[in-house]
């Protein structure tokens, strides 16, 4: 007899709650849960998916270990502990705590426990090699308000809004900033009379509903906001009140942006100077608005300058929640905060913390440099990385594969979880066999705070979800949880964790800070259920872990709402509109000739940039190409670059950057500006595997490279806005 059962899609930081319909101790179908607040229904088709996801037949139920000779045989979870301990064991004794290394990525979301307790083994064994995705995906947005400070009063609430303005983003698919019904969202709002401004080199499914849509050359976002920032100024739409009661800096910014003039600016990103004028006129008449960013500007490099400009232009206007206003997103399974309309004061933004080896690259306000990962891997010596924990797709989605490719192979010790037999998983020695989403509890405290780092993620509301795990895992599977090989291994070395409280853990990671509060220790005779691991995270959460479970719909919780406080009378703090080293960079990029910037010549005259798919995240598995529109991912350019090189949509092509070379199939798409071409990261497979580009699709990151035109303040490689040649291939 067929049942519906409550939960949570955790296949993006959206984290839409869902109905789950089970039948015959399988899941039949998944929709979006109607009676859930905010949401109102909403699903994609990759949630839809879940269903296929948690049949997959191709699920992991044993690990697995890599024998002499490449092949995997199974191993029991106690015997892996065992040996996975003994190896880490030694390799601390013959190298030290910092050749063991750890990387989190989106897994993370599905398993909340797993980060807590990762980043408490990693402390425990004393090493600092732990890495994120943070630094590969929009690590400026991140570390901006470092170098600019923030805004203790948080941003304006968006129903309140008069524009909003996105650059490099399209939440309509990636769900950020609106990750509940975005279209939805999106239409009410403009409907009632918000203006929303979008810069993208492509009118995506977010501009198409855009006041203004400045369609600009790739890798020009910081140009843009500088001009933005100079026609605000010479418009006289500062605010001036604001500006001289909380920031400092302001005339500094001001002669930093009076060569970015209008025509200059429209001449340099290719736009038209009315348009950016429209733009700033309606940033200008507007009382009330905020701006995003998503990775667009990031991947194409200059990802912090145009970040912190983002941030001193919405300082100019006062775009900041004031006194009497109710604070956007208060904290629910976090311990309450005061929201308060004064300015909380810069603080280090890189430059602390453990120092790589490579490339003088420490850590940052975004965490550890994983750009500097690989090299730590392979360049030997003290320090070097031996041995890594890798929870995410790094075969897939990391930059330069055959580097990756390189790096893995040459660890000593490499552990990866996953439900499949991945691209990644073919790498390690260890493959860990996990729990699939739905046989793991779910609880919305990740989104709260991923809102802490990035302002698209979380709930504008104070939402607050659990569900139980709905499935036990199959009776004939033997499984950890990600988290547990963390706590098990250090049971094996007498190691002591402390409790994961997640306040107390970002009290360390937020601000680079190495003062802790006094945690507990954890009990490393019982080991916990992951329900009591949550209810340790939320320890002194504004509203009790309890109360949220009472609501299998997830619920609003009026009690956690907060009202904007006045001022400290003693607050001294001040936003910093002219940080030193990112007004000098803006200098650079004003006097940077246009072709050298872009690189781009004659025989690399296209731009690639990524794009975002509705089917799928940033890796493709096996159970996502079931609801892909093809296989593979095309390579779309607009058609009159298609003409021009005499292609039409369907050929096979060449797509060759400086550093690598992959297979793509064009497709005319008209809202592409010219000379851009434009792909989904994600798909592929390793290096020297069986592969047909239209059953795979391409990696496009075999474009880019690890150490060529990087961010210096994170070391993120340039992974868009990458100049590439296309060439077609005619098979015989
Ligand atoms: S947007 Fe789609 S993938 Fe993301 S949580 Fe919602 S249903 Fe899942």
């Amino acid at each position: 007899m067929a049942h519906v059962e409550k939960s949570t899609c955790r296949s993006c930081a959206a984290y839409c709650p869902v109905n789950v319909t089970i039948d015959g101790g399988r899941v039949t179908k998944v929709e979006g849960n109607p009676d859930a607040p905010l949401y109102k229904g909403f699903i994609c088709p990759k949630g839809r998916a879940l269903a296929t996801m948690h049949n997959n037949p191709g699920r992991l139920k044993t690990s697995l270990k890599r024998q002499s000779d490449g092949s995997y045989t199974p191993i029991s979870s106690s015997q892996l502990v065992a040996e996975i301990s003994a190896k880490i064991g030694q390799l601390i004794e013959d190298h030290g705590p910092r050749s063991v290394g750890a990387f989190l990525g989106s897994p993370g979301l599905e398993h909340q426990a797993l980060g807590p307790i990762m980043m408490r083994f990693m402390d425990a064994i004393g090493s600092p090699s732990m890495f994120n995705n943070g630094t590969i995906d929009q690590p400026g947005f991140m570390i901006a308000p470092a170098l600019h400070g923030s805004w203790a009063g948080g941003r304006m609430h968006p129903d309140t809004l008069d524009v909003f303005m996105i650059i490099g983003g399209n939440p309509v698919i990636s769900k950020q900033y609106f990750p509940q019904h975005p279209g939805n969202q999106l239409k009410s709002l403009i409907a009632g009379g918000m203006k929303l401004i979008v810069i993208d080199p492509r009118r995506t499914e977010t501009a198409r509903r855009a006041a203004v849509h400045l369609q600009c050359i790739p890798g020009e976002d910081p140009t843009i906001v500088a001009g933005l920032i100079h026609l605000i100024i010479d418009m006289g739409a500062v605010d001036q009140d604001f500006v001289q009661n909380n920031t400092r800096g302001f005339d500094e910014l001001k002669a930093a942006v009076r060569d970015f003039t209008p025509d200059y600016v429209a001449r340099r990103a290719g736009i038209e100077e009315e348009d950016l004028k429209e733009a700033a006129r309606i940033i200008a008449e507007s009382k009330r608005g905020d701006f995003g960013s998503g990775t667009g500007p990031s991947m194409a490099t200059r990802g912090t300058l145009m970040s912190y400009l983002l941030y001193n232009l919405q300082t100019l206007r006062g775009f900041w929640a004031r006194e009497g206003e109710n604070a956007a997103m208060p904290r629910v399974l976090f311990p309450p905060q005061e929201f308060k309309a004064q300015p909380n004061p810069p603080y280090p933004a890189w430059g602390f913390g453990e120092k790589m080896r490579v490339r003088g690259l420490q850590q940052t306000a975004a965490g550890m440099p994983l750009g500097a990962l690989p090299e730590e891997i392979l360049t030997p010596g003290e320090g070097q990385i031996r041995a890594l924990f890798l929870h995410g797709g790094a075969m897939i989605a990391w930059p330069e594969q055959d580097l990756v490719k390189q790096a893995l192979e040459s660890l000593e010790l490499l552990v990866v979880h996953d439900v499949e037999f991945s691209a990644t998983a073919r790498m390690a020695d260890y493959v860990i066999a996990t729990r699939m989403q739905f046989e793991v509890p779910i609880m919305s405290q990740i989104n709260e705070m991923l809102s802490l780092f990035h302002p698209g993620y979380g709930w504008i509301e104070p939402y607050g979800a659990y569900q139980p795990a709905l499935f036990e895992p199959p009776p004939d599977s033997d499984l950890m949880e990600p988290w547990q090989i963390y706590y098990r291994v250090a049971q094996s070395l007498d190691l002591n964790l402390k409790y994961p409280s997640i306040s107390d853990l970002l009290g360390i990671a937020a601000h680079g800070s190495d003062t802790e509060n006094e945690s507990p220790m954890m009990d490393m005779a019982n080991e916990p259920s992951t329900d009591e691991l949550y209810e340790m995270m939320c320890a002194g959460s504004a509203v009790p872990l309890s109360s949220v479970k009472r609501y299998p719909n997830g619920h609003l919780f009026d009690e956690a709402r907060k009202t904007v406080q006045p001022r400290d009378p003693d607050c001294k703090a001040r936003l910093e509109l002219a940080n030193e080293t990112m007004l000098d960079e803006l200098g650079q990029v004003r006097a940077q000739p246009l072709e050298e910037r872009r690189a781009k010549n004659a025989d690399y005259p296209f731009l690639f940039i990524p794009r975002r798919i509705q089917n799928s995240t940033n890796v493709v598995s096996s159970t996502d190409r079931s609801v892909l529109k093809t296989t593979y991912n095309p390579a779309y350019m607009n058609p009159g670059d298609l003409d021009l090189l005499g292609l039409s949509s369907g050929d096979k092509v060449e797509i060759r950057s400086q550093h690598g070379a992959i297979i793509g199939f064009v497709e005319a798409e008209n809202d592409l500006r010219p000379g851009v071409l434009s792909m989904t990261h994600g798909f592929g497979k390793n290096p020297g595997d069986d592969y047909d580009p239209k059953r795979d699709g391409a990696n496009v990151n075999r474009l880019t490279s690890w150490t060529d035109d990087y961010d210096p303040y994170h070391g993120m490689p340039r992974m868009g806005a990458i100049p590439v040649a296309v060439t077609a291939i005619r098979d015989a």
